[in-house]
């Protein structure tokens, strides 16, 4: 394993060196996405952010077993437990059944999350597959005297829990301001307190997703899933709790209690956070019209977009910046990261044509100063994973590289050894841990077009040498030239 890694954790709001519970197993939760539209820059950031934990720890050989759930029932839209269900409601809106709307929006989530290389995760539980465990959980925790029933929905009792915990140790919420800012009860609520939490809500007749209780007919409440989910697949005490920052509060707060209040213990070692995107400096909301999907980006088909960019250009410009610092979009910004991402292809490229002699005059500054540059190139990601500065060190390799590449620097004089551990944490860095390869992008047809009137020119010089290579080129792809009376063209051989 290269080096200690130290992660910044949101729970002690320190830098900690990173000691998994059970090494060399790691367990990692991370909150997926809410299935009920199609994903955006903001979901590309968190499973980039996790994509690359998740590789590099694999890397340094750690057994991980990532588990990233698809919530599909139970997410409401207003503070989360209160409101319509977002998903039932699209599915209203678009007259579908509501499992209909997941299985499109979770077919495309994964649709982009492949372009962008995001590794599929260990497990990819759905919220609506785990009722019983979530029903389970909740009777625990009534048990245990955190929560109670009330016309047929269950509640989280969130001043009994502060009695004993530290309610807000996760967001840095007071309990004392939580309450002052939350809006009187109307007399109509089920809830003793106003910031008290749904575990579980009853369900009025016409709610499309409900499923038969200990508390009559009803739903979930959406921080519950990852409870439970987690526990199921990780154990009640497990390593990393990733998501974006968004989710901090109340989501993880919620999170966090609930499987306090069934274990009586801290339930997370580390507790990550990715922070958000912003648009031309702006939050991203579907009101102001700055909405772009990952789709969109990828066509260019949107007012704000001066063209199309590819999931590999997205992808370097998430990993351009530290996972927690904020990150603007623009199409500048964009442009940029194409120009930045081609630069390390055309390296990927050369690094692997470049030839060292056995023999020569070997420089013992340069080796050396190429060994540390290689070295040190993994720093950035023992730091927090912080991608940015690993970046950086890979520019500084790629000079050195380019410097061969031309002979600036002579072959002869590096080390084959040396080379080869540059060469390796280059590609290793680059394509296995940063997920950034060579996007096939170059479109053949007009090369072939162009060989062809190559060939009519040769043809007619009786050039029949040129005539006969251009031809073999031609079958080594499989392709034939068709000569015809009036014109020439080629064809698939048959
Ligand atoms: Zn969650």
């Amino acid at each position: 394993m290269k080096g200690e890694i130290f992660v910044y954790n949101s729970l002690t709001r320190k830098k900690e060196k990173f000691e998994p519970l059970n090494p060399p197993f790691v367990g990692m939760y991370v909150c997926g996405p809410t299935v009920y539209g199609e994903a955006h820059l903001g979901h590309a950031r968190a499973a980039i952010t996790f994509d690359i934990i998740f590789r590099y720890l694999s890397y340094l050989k750690y057994k991980v077993r990532y588990v990233r759930n698809i919530t599909d029932v139970g997410h409401l839209e207003h503070d989360a437990d209160e409101g319509e269900d977002k998903i039932a409601k699209k599915a209203k809106l678009e007259q579908l059944e509501p499992m209909e709307v997941v299985k499109t929006y979770t077919d495309s989530y994964h649709q982009v999350m492949d372009l962008l290389h995001v590794l599929p995760p260990s497990i990819e539980p759905q919220a609506s597959g785990h009722i019983p465990e979530q029903i389970q959980m909740i009777q625990e925790i009534i048990k245990n005297g955190y929560a109670y029933e009330n016309q047929g929905s269950v509640y989280f009792d969130v001043s009994k829990y502060a009695q004993e915990y530290n309610y807000g140790a996760l967001s840095g919420r007071v309990i004392e301001d939580l309450v002052a800012g939350t809006r009187e009860l109307d007399g109509q609520s089920a809830k003793n307190n106003a910031i008290d939490f749904a575990l579980w809500k009853k369900a009025s007749p016409e709610h499309i997703m409900q499923w038969d209780s200990p508390w009559g007919k009803g739903f979930p409440g959406w921080h519950l899933e990852c409870s439970a989910m987690s526990a199921k697949y990780l154990g009640t005490h497990f390593d990393i709790h990733g998501g974006g920052l968004d989710l901090l509060f109340p989501h993880h707060e919620c999170e966090l209690a609930q499987s306090t209040a069934c274990t009586h213990s801290e339930p997370v070692k580390y507790w990550l956070h990715n922070n958000m995107i912003t648009i031309n400096g702006q939050k991203m909301g579907k009101s102001l019209g700055n909405f772009i999907t990952l789709k969109e980006l990828f066509s260019g088909n949107h007012v704000l977009l001066h063209q199309a960019f590819s999931p590999m250009t997205i992808r370097f410009f998430i990993l351009q910046a530290h996972y927690r610092s904020t990150l603007d979009f623009s199409n500048e910004a964009l442009s940029a990261a194409h120009k930045g991402l081609k630069k390390l292809i055309n390296g990927l490229r050369v690094l692997k044509r470049i030839e060292i002699p056995a023999e020569g005059n070997k420089e013992e500054d340069l080796n050396r100063n190429l060994n540390e540059l290689a070295e040190v190139s993994f720093e950035g990601l023992n730091d927090d994973f912080n991608t940015a500065v690993t970046i950086g060190h890979l520019f500084n390799l790629l000079k050195k590289i380019n410097s061969i590449y031309t002979k600036a620097i002579d072959p002869a004089s590096v080390e084959q050894r040396v080379f080869e551990k540059v060469k390796r944490t280059f590609i290793d860095i680059t394509e296995n841990i940063l997920g950034l390869t060579e996007e096939h992008v170059v479109n053949a047809e007009p090369f072939i077009n162009g060989l062809l009137e190559i060939y009519k020119e040769a043809k007619l010089n009786k050039q029949y040498d040129k005539v006969d290579t251009i031809r073999a080129y031609f079958k080594k792809e499989g392709l034939v030239i068709k000569d015809m009376k009036n014109t020439i063209d080629w064809a698939y051989e048959e």
